[in-house]
């Protein structure tokens, strides 16, 4: 089978040069770029806004125990179950046990990357349990049978044609719906299976401490369908989701609705502590929570590294990177994308397969000036590359090669015997795979700028 590393490199030449696909990604990050200009005029100082969030998310790294701890207790105390699962058996198992005792035939689901990352729908179906996307653009991706482009606008890689053309296929639209119909159509459809399903399973931006409670943010209003609606609510949180007090909130929703879409905040924004109480006319009658670790404790173990935890999943650093501008989502293979992605992913499957993407950065900083909670991230693409380097097979013959070739290149003299048409073959035949086919031949001149110089007397 071949390598994702090759995989990789074969759909970056494809993607990267595909003016149709380009011109789609332009356009939106494009949209998306004014939208976040206009946001930041939100914060009165929006880099202290950045210090403060990182400062509280260093306090969860430092007292990351204690904090799970109290909100277990709290969530608890609030009639939550709560689960704890290292990995995705474990969240299979417990889901499992949910759809035997409440005989569950249908799911519906708000967006929840966590439960891209455990491949969700698929154990669903396997288990012969039909489940619904409710957010516009998952349900878009779905019904193509894709993954999300994006941890944040799912279908972002299709125009709105693409996405008629699609509805059209699947559901005989016509083909000239507009974006209006297209909605109206998902509303209605979804709105039956909100009222069927007998589970919804949410994820969690936040999991808050203090109170024991579940931080959600949308802007469809389906998610507050999605864990109001039905008899029994799943949400599966990543561990790292902690803030530790309620107030905390006041500062992480705007923040993480500038950087995600350049809202002052988020249309829908829920704090869910619990099932519905005797007093209250609706929300589910059971709600289990569970905590799901999936690779995240040994980022927490590499002290170069858990600052990568701090993530809020907001987006902004893959809509400022270079690289995943020109490459797309689906090249990087992974659930999370861009520079966090190419950052964590070698954590979190637990394989390490996924280390050559922190090669696929330009190191430009670009990311670590976007990011909310000051993620130093192409310092932390930088120190992976060295740990990978350091632990690779061909660590020896690359510094064989390297110091070899700073020889060369430190003596002039040596470098200028050799003749130009031995550069120029070498270039042609060994170099050629470097220098890659699109650009024109590296043609070396008959004779050194500097022999040329000196010949001219200077
Ligand atoms: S690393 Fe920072 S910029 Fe990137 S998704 Fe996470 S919070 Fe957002």
């Amino acid at each position: 089978m071949e390598s994702k590393s090759k995989i990789f490199q074969a759909k970056s030449e494809e993607v990267g040069f595909n003016r149709e696909h380009r011109r789609i990604l332009n356009y939106n990050i494009g949209q998306y770029d004014k939208a976040v200009e206009k946001g930041m005029h939100f914060f009165r100082d929006i880099e202290n806004a950045r210090e403060q969030a990182s400062k509280i998310k260093d306090f969860v790294l430092q007292e990351f125990e204690q904090l799970l701890i109290r909100f277990e207790k709290n969530a608890r105390g609030n009639g939550c179950e709560v689960e704890w699962a290292s990995e995705a058996a474990d969240v299979y198992k417990i889901l499992g046990k949910i759809i035997a005792s409440e005989d569950v035939r249908t799911v519906v689901k708000m967006k929840s990357m966590i439960s891209e990352e455990l491949e969700i729908n698929q154990f669903l179906n396997k288990n012969k349990v039909e489940s619904f996307e409710t957010d516009l653009g998952e349900f878009i991706v779905q019904l193509a049978g894709e993954k999300p482009y994006h941890i944040v606008t799912p279908a972002m890689h299709k125009s709105k044609e693409d996405v008629a053309a699609l509805f059209h296929q699947k559901y005989n639209m016509d083909p000239a719906s507009k974006p209006e119909e297209i909605t109206g159509f998902v509303r209605d459809f979804l709105r039956e299976k909100f009222m069927s399903a007998q589970l919804g399973i949410t994820g969690a931006n936040f999991l808050i401490a203090e109170t024991g409670s579940i931080g959600l943010t949308e802007n469809e209003g389906n998610g507050m369908m999605t864990f109001s609606w039905p008899k029994t609510l799943v949400v599966i949180a990543g561990i790292e989701r902690l803030v530790p007090e309620l107030t905390d909130l006041d500062l992480f929703w705007p923040l993480l609705a500038v950087h995600g879409t350049g809202q002052h905040v988020t249309a829908y924004n829920t704090i869910l502590s619990g099932p519905a109480k005797s007093t209250e006319g609706d929300g589910p009658s059971r709600m289990v929570v569970i905590l799901f670790d999936g690779g995240r404790t040994r980022l927490f173990q590499d002290l170069d590294m858990l600052v990568a935890l701090k993530c809020l999943r907001c987006g902004a650093c893959l809509n400022a990177c270079p690289v995943y501008k020109n490459i797309g989502g689906f090249t990087y293979q992974t659930t999370y994308t861009g520079p966090i992605g190419s950052i964590i992913s070698r954590y979190m499957d637990g394989t390490q397969d996924m280390g050559f993407l922190n090669f696929a950065s330009s190191l430009c900083g670009k990311c670590t000036g976007t990011c909310p909670v000051k993620i130093p991230l192409h310092k932390l693409l930088l120190e992976n590359r060295r740990k990978i380097v350091e632990t690779s097979d061909s660590v020896g013959v690359e510094r064989f090669f390297f110091s070899n070739y700073k020889k060369l290149m430190m003596r002039r003299r040596k470098l200028e015997r050799i003749n130009p048409k031995w550069k120029n073959k070498a270039m042609t035949t060994v170099g050629i795979k470097v220098w890659g086919p699109r650009r024109d031949p590296l043609v070396f001149a008959k004779e050194s700028f500097h022999l040329t110089w000196k010949k001219k007397g200077f």
